[in-house]
């Protein structure tokens, strides 16, 4: 048939965590019995799972969870107290004192904004306030505001001062808008701290980022589940990815977004235009740093496969499945080997169009 063609990997992609792989009770390495805790908070607009193995593991979660939650309010663009926002503020009139953190981050999204050509760019802001996706209800803005904050998008007018560690941006009303990295950013951290809890088996799930910290407890690697992502085909599980120390980020226009006259608008924007981005459905990000996947998978998204796949080969340290519009799965490397395939083409379900 037609639309097997392609088999499994014409499909959309999600990436989740595998409830077969969450060990109930406390879980083994080799006679070793070891304490689980796990912790589900929400913030960053999702819900956030730590689940960690080890003699502190309960102390570790907490401490991860807390040093996320710090994180978030540092970084967040809708909290008027936040230093994002006393950057956003400022714009036009002064550089703004940043902590360290903020300032290192900011520092890499710039850095991506370039290397991307733009595509991801951090001060996207005035086009995440314009649609207000999630916020505004099937809000569609007309040609002029776009074009207007469109206009106002542009990481070259950010002037980081590595000196006086200060923000800067050029022209009022320009945002800097850290949602596409601060999940990544804050799942790298969390991590640390579990790490320097002593623990060697964890998983953090930000909501489409994950990190699987370490082995599961019986040894063997994570394993990472890839669904299909449109409620037309259920969220059945398409496949696998065997994880171990790896960090997996989904950027896809499943999450946050509305469908009118049959078009469907989401929080994914393309800088070059103004609209939601529309070369992808997709773009999944494997590779050891979720700050960088978190930006690259944005970017890849936005770029689409061909631009999106030659920027994740060009930096090497990273791998990307992305799935074009078609349905059409595109990926670097070796990746469609190591992934494990779940459900055979033509199998139960239909996986057509
Ligand atoms: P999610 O937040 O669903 O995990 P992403 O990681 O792709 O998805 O981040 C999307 C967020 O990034 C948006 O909510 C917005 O804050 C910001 N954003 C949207 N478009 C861009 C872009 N082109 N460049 C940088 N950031 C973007
Ligand atoms: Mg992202």
């Amino acid at each position: 048939m037609r639309r097997h063609e392609r088999g499994l990997f014409a499909l959309a992609l999600a990436v989740i965590l595998l409830t077969g792989c969450r060990i109930k009770g406390p879980g083994q390495i080799g006679q070793v019995s070891l304490a689980k805790a796990e912790k589900t908070e929400f913030m960053m607009d999702t819900l956030i799972t730590i689940t960690a193995y080890g003699p502190k593991a309960e102390e570790a979660v907490n401490a991860a969870m807390a040093e996320m939650r710090r994180i978030a309010d540092l970084m967040d663009a809708n909290d008027p107290k936040s230093e994002v926002s006393r950057i956003n503020e400022n714009a036009g009139r002064r550089p703004v004192r940043v902590s360290e953190e903020t300032f290192e981050l900011l520092k890499l999204a710039r850095r991506y904004s370039e290397l991307s050509g733009g595509a991801f760019d951090v001060t996207v802001r005035p086009l995440v306030v314009l649609w207000g996706i999630g916020k505004k209800d099937k809000y569609v803005p007309d040609s002029a505001a776009i074009e207007r904050a469109r206009e106002l998008v542009d990481w070259r007018d950010l002037v980081l001062d590595e000196e006086a560690k200060t923000a800067y941006l050029r022209r009022a009303g320009m945002g800097v808008d850290l949602g596409g990295a601060a999940k990544g950013y804050a799942a790298d951290r969390a991590r640390d701290v579990l790490l320097r809890y002593g623990v060697r088996s964890a998983l953090i799930d930000a909501g489409g980022n994950i990190w699987a910290v370490g082995r599961r407890p019986d040894g063997r690697p994570w394993r990472i589940g890839i669904k299909n992502p449109r409620p037309e085909h259920g969220g059945e599980l398409l496949a696998v990815m065997p994880s171990e120390d790896l960090t997996l980020v989904t950027s896809g226009d499943y999450e946050r977004y509305f469908i009118k006259n049959g078009v469907r608008y989401h929080h994914i924007f393309d800088p070059r235009t103004g609209r939601p981005a529309s070369q992808a459905i997709s773009a999944t990000i494997i590779g050891k740093n979720s700050a960088e996947a978190d930006i690259l998978s944005t970017a890849v998204f936005v770029l689409g496969p061909d631009q999106g796949l030659a920027l994740i080969r060009k930096l090497s340290s990273f791998e990307a499945v992305l799935v074009t519009p078609e349905e059409q799965i595109v990926a670097t490397g070796n990746l469609e080997d190591e992934l494990e395939i779940v459900r055979e083409e033509g199998g139960t379900g239909d996986t057509g169009r």
